[in-house]
């Protein structure tokens, strides 16, 4: 009994009609689904028209500079996926002389490329029968097979690696793959499936026994910590024009390659900010210097496994000694051509209104 027989025609007849759904061109797809890693569809969509209009193949992203390709992705978040992806670009031009690597071994082992993304490339621009095993499928499955083990578990995740390894079709594995995670996406939702009209509502367990809401099982969720964020908006006015001030992020942390204001973090609420700004950088600004200042509301940015509570520091000065900051000055009318993380991108564009009349 094959309970996958109606998947595969379920799809063709009720699959959305996305960009990426038209090409086999294993760059572009390739694209969408590092997109998709950890974005939803609606927001994707945006990003991958812009990104394939940029950099049209291969050779156009590994040339471009890795300011510019953040500058592409900026607001979409994850910006290692941007980092590897161009990396990845750059590998495929040099070692595999700017064609795409056509089996999962040199798909799995470009940067940025997990089991899950080396599957779906695999399969939907080669034909390859590699089962893709992401949230919609292990949702999938863990009903469709009554699993009540935690699907965030290695051991229930390789176990329906196993069985989908058996089951794929041999002959169109690329929508047999998509077939699942668009059941997941559009039928087999978290809540309120639509079993009804499910193309596999006849050998579903959890259908049948009643335990939808029950399946599938998670292990729970640590509590997100929070981080402090104060982030100091200097603004100087010198011949006649303005500067601020911005570092470039580096270390291992979020945000890698992007850039910031001068900023002080910390793990509880800063009671003076601005006074502890000055202990921090002595010489580079006064507090004698200050022509006005202002801070701004308290903004929340949810990240996977952290919060960041975040405030903009606007202090407007008489001057400042470049010697003593580790940054850089920049002309404030080039400073929206440097990539920010979504959370500065937002509050820049309050802060123009707000303030920019005052001083541009
Ligand atoms: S019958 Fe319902 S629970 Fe089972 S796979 Fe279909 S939508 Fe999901």
């Amino acid at each position: 009994m094959d309970v996958f027989k109606n998947l595969i025609r379920w799809y063709h007849k009720n699959k959305r009609d996305l960009p990426w759904r038209r090409t086999s061109d294993p760059y572009k797809i390739w694209v969408s689904e590092i997109i998709l890693q950890q974005t939803r569809v609606d927001q994707g969509m945006e990003y991958y028209i812009r990104i394939i209009n940029r950099y049209p193949d291969v050779n156009a992203l590994a040339n471009a500079a890795e300011d510019e390709v953040l500058k592409t992705w900026q607001g979409l978040g994850y910006y290692s996926r941007a980092r590897n992806m161009l990396l990845s670009a750059r590998e495929i031009e040099n070692k595999h002389s700017g064609h795409f690597p056509e089996n999962y071994c040199d798909i799995r082992n470009l940067k940025g490329i997990g089991d899950y993304t080396a599957a779906a490339i695999a399969s939907i621009a080669f034909n390859l029968p590699y089962p893709v095993v992401d949230g919609n499928v292990l949702r999938v499955i863990s009903r469709l097979e009554g699993i009540t083990d935690p699907i965030d578990s290695a051991s229930t995740k390789k176990y329906i690696l196993n069985l989908l390894e058996e089951k794929i079709d041999k002959k169109l594995p690329g929508d047999f793959n998509q077939a699942l995670m668009e059941l997941g996406a559009l039928i087999c939702t978290p809540s309120n499936p639509r079993c009804i009209i499910c193309p596999l509502n006849v050998h579903c367990n959890a259908y049948h026994t009643g335990r939808i809401k029950q399946i599938p099982v998670k292990t729970k969720k640590q509590a997100k910590k929070i981080r402090y964020f104060e982030y100091f908006i200097i603004l100087v006015r010198e011949d006649n024009k303005w500067f601020t001030f911005l570092e470039k992020r580096s270390g291992e942390d979020i945000w890698k390659g992007l850039y910031q204001f001068p900023l002080i973090e910390t793990k509880s609420l800063l009671q003076n900010p601005i006074e502890e700004f000055f202990s921090r950088n002595k010489g580079f600004i006064r507090p004698d210097d200050i022509l006005e200042q202002y801070t701004s509301k308290m903004i929340s940015h949810i990240l996977t496994h952290r919060i960041i509570k975040a405030r903009f520091q606007m202090l407007l000065l008489e001057s400042a000694d470049e010697e003593f900051y580790e940054g850089f000055k920049v002309d404030y009318k080039k400073l929206f051509s440097y990539p920010f993380p979504r959370l500065t991108d937002r509050y820049l564009k309050v802060f123009v209104e707000k303030f920019e009349k005052k001083f541009v």
